[in-house]
């Protein structure tokens, strides 16, 4: 199947996801997330009318980005960002979507100033209590966005998580409920400067939950790409 084809049936998917909460599908956007990909399948998804992907190492962002930047696109950083990349993500991305701590926080804002430009983020939280994940602490992000008030060229829109890989979809759905709620603390304190619109939840596995519980953008890679060489934890985890 081609990659064209592969995303129909992802846009269908979203669709039925939609139809059954009775969302409208114009509210969830698909982020292709294209590590590992050749910047020439990528290309067959921008010809496929997709404009959104998001990448896991700064190295392959960089690689691609030449044979991409043709294309009208955008990119989202998703994966786990060391604080030495911090400043050179910067140049290639719209928004970091695994922030999840404040000394990466500091380090871009301080970029950002000296650069003069703002930045879209998202908060990236550990829904699944598993140590292999990076995120904040469900309990420990209101603390997190109240703190982020004091770092305005950073516009935090919302919330990221990767839920539990499980096939007990009661124990998946359960992750994505935690986002919920720690949306609605989160937005019922009005923090200056933090809106709470985007929760980045769902992957190929587990879009369709994601989106009855709330999801804005779910971010699919192996359903439309096919497996990848490396195992996942290759790109969430720091050093490896
Ligand atoms: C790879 C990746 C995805 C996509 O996962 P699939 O199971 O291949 O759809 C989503 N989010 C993050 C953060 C990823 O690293």
């Amino acid at each position: 199947m081609h990659v064209y084809e592969k995303i129909g049936l992802i846009r269908q998917r979203i669709e039925c996801a939609c139809q059954k909460v009775g969302r409208n599908p114009n509210e969830v956007k698909l982020l292709l997330a294209t590590k590992t990909v050749s910047p020439e399948k990528i290309i067959e998804a921008f010809w496929a009318d997709e404009t959104l992907i998001g990448e896991n190492k700064v190295q392959e962002l960089k690689q691609k980005y030449n044979k991409l930047k043709a294309f009208p696109h955008e990119t989202h950083f998703i994966g786990h960002l060391q604080s030495n990349k911090a400043k050179e993500v910067v140049k290639y991305v719209s928004c970091i979507q695994s922030i999840d701590r404040m000394s990466l926080v500091k380090k871009l804002h301080k970029y950002l100033e000296k650069e003069d430009r703002r930045l879209a983020v998202l908060l990236q939280v550990n829904t699944s209590a598993e140590e292999s994940k990076f995120g904040l602490h469900p309990k420990a992000a209101l603390q997190f966005a109240k703190e982020m008030a004091g770092f305005p060229l950073l516009k935090v829109k919302g919330l990221m998580t990767i839920g539990l890989f499980s096939s007990e979809s009661e124990k998946v759905r359960k992750c994505f409920r935690v986002m919920r709620e720690v949306r609605d603390e989160i937005s019922g304190h009005n923090l200056p400067g933090i809106e709470m619109k985007e929760l980045s939840m769902g992957m190929s596995n587990d879009l369709e939950i994601a989106i009855e519980e709330g999801a804005t953008i779910v971010r699919v890679g192996t359903a439309v790409f096919g497996e990848r060489g490396f195992p996942d934890s290759y790109y969430w985890n720091e050093g490896t």
